[in-house]
């Protein structure tokens, strides 16, 4: 019987020992925190023997297969060990799709990685294929093959899933743009993260897709200094390509093998540069699957918001509020700036994961008329943009916060929750920060 150590009992390591037993393994789930009471249960219901608050070592040294759960950094010493032993240290996405014989789309990049999945899977769905979602969204991958039976995945991939992957190949890979990141998992360094985000491509063959954001410069660099054997379809909002998705005259044309697909941008249902994007990137997986036009047409058209992104709350004496509390890096605020009605109030801070914000400083002098600091250590804000917006406040909490944003705002302004931080210091994680400022909202 093989053994496998699954590293870590959250939603991804429940999922694999679940698979793994199904598949005749011999588990052990072992964590160093404490697993929570849901997953606890579903493990005891299903006789797979776990340890918490420790790693007993001789334990997970026996392992023919170690399964790291993506929180866990490859620097701690214990991986590392194990690594020296020869056992292979693997994602859940490669333990997973060992199991299924489902056509995957992995969607892969910086931002955009959430909206583009849900937006394919919604258009997939619509065309009436037989498809399943996961990655970071939902119910995980590993349980999914283990319980379902799709005969395709739409799978959002952060790095981390990427960085354990050995012979994972999607069919279809989508890296929707690259920017720095969670650079303190790399080294400090960007080429790091950059090639973590190629690997998606690594095993693909020339039966492949790659469609990429060709106006993303570390995604051009790298496809010129590097190879892939997949066929390649760009997108683009200022190039225009034979085969890939571009912009003319306010249409968006994706030209795949088969015919051309045009629309409107103003008839998407999901507005803002960065959308059109998304939505250039869901169109062509969807024409390579061979959706028809009406279909993704009225898919595109009828797709719902995504929470915390760009996400409408209210409008109040014509102010629109609006939440972007998944904003956590300087690149997301910038297209939420650039896409949200100008006035701005906008209610920025955090964690600092060592922003840069330079980019933002032309669209903030041309759009934002007000900054209300949401965050413990607002220094740098303040730095960057104290001479150049009249108005700079600190806020301890999301209701002050908003109270503040709604006495400086008036008719026609936006109020725009995009923090361009992470959210840990005052709140549990993004989605609190997000509920908590529609909450205060709602209470206007
Ligand atoms: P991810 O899953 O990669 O974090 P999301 O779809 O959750 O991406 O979006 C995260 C943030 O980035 C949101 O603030 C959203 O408005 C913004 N965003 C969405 N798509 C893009 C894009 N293509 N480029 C830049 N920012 C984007």
């Amino acid at each position: 019987m093989k053994k496998i150590v699954v590293l870590g009992g959250g939603e991804s390591g429940v999922g694999t020992a679940i698979l793994a037993k199904k598949n005749k393994y011999e588990v052990f789930v072992s964590d160093k925190g404490m697993i929570a009471e849901k997953y606890k249960k579903v493990l005891l219901h299903n006789d797979i023997f776990f340890e918490e608050g420790k790693h007993t070592e001789n334990k997970l040294f026996r392992a023919d297969v170690v399964m790291k759960s993506p929180g866990i950094p490859d620097k701690v010493p214990l991986v590392q060990d194990l690594l020296k032993k020869g056992i292979p240290v693997i994602s859940e996405i490669e333990f997973a799709a060992t199991f299924t014989k489902a056509m995957l789309i992995g969607i892969t990049g910086s931002n955009g990685k959430t909206t583009t999945t849900m937006l394919t899977n919604h258009i997939l769905k619509k065309a009436e294929f037989n498809v399943g979602m996961a990655g970071n969204i939902g119910d995980s991958f590993a349980l999914q093959v283990a319980t379902e039976n799709y005969d395709k995945y739409v799978l959002e991939l952060s790095s981390f899933q990427l960085d354990g992957i050995m012979d994972f190949a999607p069919h279809i890979a989508v890296i929707t743009n690259i920017s720095p990141d969670h650079l303190d998992r790399y080294d400090y360094k960007y080429e790091n993260y950059i090639d973590s985000k190629f690997r998606i491509t690594k095993n693909q063959t020339a039966e492949d897709y790659l469609i990429y954001d060709a106006d993303d410069e570390a995604i051009e660099n790298w496809l010129k200094n590097n190879k892939t054997k997949a066929q390649l379809f760009p997108f683009s909002l200022e190039k225009s390509f034979e085969k890939g998705a571009y912009i003319k005259d306010n249409k968006i044309i994706v030209n795949t093998n088969s015919n051309t697909f045009t629309m409107s941008i103003a008839t998407l249902a999901l507005q803002g540069k960065h959308n059109t994007k998304n939505a250039m990137a869901s169109s062509m997986v969807a024409k390579l699957l061979g959706v028809r036009n009406n279909t993704l047409r009225e898919s595109l058209e009828d797709f719902d918001s995504v929470e915390h992104r760009l996400e409408p709350v209210l409008k109040i004496n014509g102010v629109q509020y609006i939440n972007d509390s998944k904003a956590t890096n300087v690149n997301a605020a910038y297209y939420a700036l650039d896409s949200v009605r100008t006035p701005i109030v906008w209610i920025v801070g955090g964690t600092d994961k060592g922003n840069d914000y330079t980019d933002l400083l032309p669209l903030v002098r041309e759009k934002v008329k007000a900054i209300v600091c949401l965050g413990i250590d607002n220094s740098k804000i303040i730095e960057t943009f104290g001479n150049i917006v009249d108005f700079i406040i600190e806020t301890a909490g999301a209701e002050e916060a908003v109270k503040v944003a709604y006495k400086v705002s008036e008719k026609g302004d936006t109020v725009l929750l995009s923090p361009a931080c992470a959210s840990f210091d005052l709140f549990e994680n993004y989605e609190d920060r997000g509920r908590q400022f529609k909450d205060a909202v709602r209470q206007l």
